[in-house]
């Protein structure tokens, strides 16, 4: 079969390889790849920046947003049938520490854990892919269509799970939200928070009138553009947020963004960021304000299986009350043999996918 493979650490080595097809076990399934959704990771896979092969290879199958159909299954596998959709899990346990050991494997603590299309596991874009039933979470036939975006969705249902968790520790009713960045992470998050009758405003560089400002105002969320309003002038006009993601790809915004946290309030990091920007900050203030305001800034990243059925969720919700905006969504698609196309960046672009049909 076709896979796009990179040779890990060499800059721009993603190339198209014939590979065998995976053979399954008894406990196994085969699944028939349908989309592969991209984004900046795999980017910087392909830069050489990030990504192992598996052990007993040298070379690493990318794609990790998967969407395939169940094609054949081993003897053992039950409860999952052919011809059902699938969306396959990213992180795997690394077998020894106590987050994995319960199931949370996107806490783990010692790095041994290995990733799908990313970190010693063979991805998904490739024709065809296997799995066992424990790390596939079933999309029902009519999302299909979007089901592609389920990891990144994932990620975005495990940020507010993880937010409301700690902060357990006040009585907590958010009222105002910012996202900083309009990609799939941020208008995914925003579609969250509106349904939690939130105020968001989304903030990104380019100015109103596109797809992601229509998508912002589809929803019912503000669109703004850095290009036209600061982040000062914004918060002048309405105050300060109880929720802030940082989803724009920039290190620096994090700490940019940090001022307008309101007190009591949550700002978390979503950004994967290879390079080597550096930053400089006025500390003493921004410290002060975050002892004095009580305030919390967290990382996340990856997300747990129940994630990924709260996201299967979501997303039928968000079909309902807004069918347009996650099919819109889909900006760039490309065959395979489009990978390289793919694998560039474009301004506009929301989700670039490889549409195996
Ligand atoms: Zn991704
Ligand atoms: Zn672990």
């Amino acid at each position: 079969m076709k896979a796009v493979t990179v040779i890990p650490g060499q800059k721009y080595s993603a190339h198209i390889k014939e590979v065998p097809l995976p053979e399954i076990g008894d406990s196994e399934l085969l699944i028939k790849s349908v989309y592969c959704g991209i984004c900046n990771t795999d980017r910087e896979i392909n830069e050489g920046l990030y990504g192992t092969a598996p052990k007993d290879s040298d070379y690493l199958i990318m794609g990790h947003e998967s969407l395939g159909i169940v094609d054949k299954l081993g003897k053992d596998v039950t409860g999952i049938s052919k011809g059902q959709y699938v969306v396959r899990s990213v992180r795997r346990s690394c077998g020894s520490c106590p987050n994995c050991l319960a199931r949370a494997n996107d806490m783990c603590t010692t790095g041994g854990f290995i990733e799908s299309g990313i970190k010693e596991l063979h991805g998904c874009m490739a024709e065809y892919f296997s799995d066992t039933p424990e790390y596939l979470i079933t999309i029902p036939q009519e999302l299909a269509h979007v089901g592609v975006l389920l990891e990144p969705l994932s990620v975005v249902e495990k940020t507010y799970r993880q937010a409301k968790e700690i902060q357990k520790r006040i009585v907590w009713t958010p009222k105002k939200a910012m996202i900083i960045g309009a990609g799939p992470i941020g208008l995914l998050q925003a579609m969250l928070l509106t349904e939690q009758n939130m105020e968001v405003y989304v903030v990104a560089r380019s100015k109103s009138g596109n797809l992601k400002s229509k998508l912002v105002n589809e929803i019912g969320a503000q669109y703004v553009s850095t290009s036209c309003m600061t982040l000062d002038d914004l918060v002048s006009k309405v105050g300060k947020f109880d929720f802030v993601l940082e989803a724009s790809g920039d290190s620096s915004m994090v700490f940019e963004s940090m001022p307008y946290v309101a007190n009591n309030g949550i700002l978390c990091m979503t950004s994967i960021t290879g390079g080597n920007k550096q930053y400089t900050i006025q500390s003493d203030k921004r410290n002060l304000e975050f002892v004095l305001g009580n305030k919390i800034m967290f990382g996340t990243v990856n997300a747990n299986l129940l994630d990924y059925e709260n996201g299967v969720k979501s997303m039928a919700r968000f079909m309902k009350r807004w069918p347009d905006v996650l099919p819109s969504m889909f900006t760039r698609r490309y065959s395979l043999e489009g990978y390289e196309k793919a694998l560039k960046t474009s301004s506009d672009d929301i989700k670039t996918v490889i549409d195996f049909n």
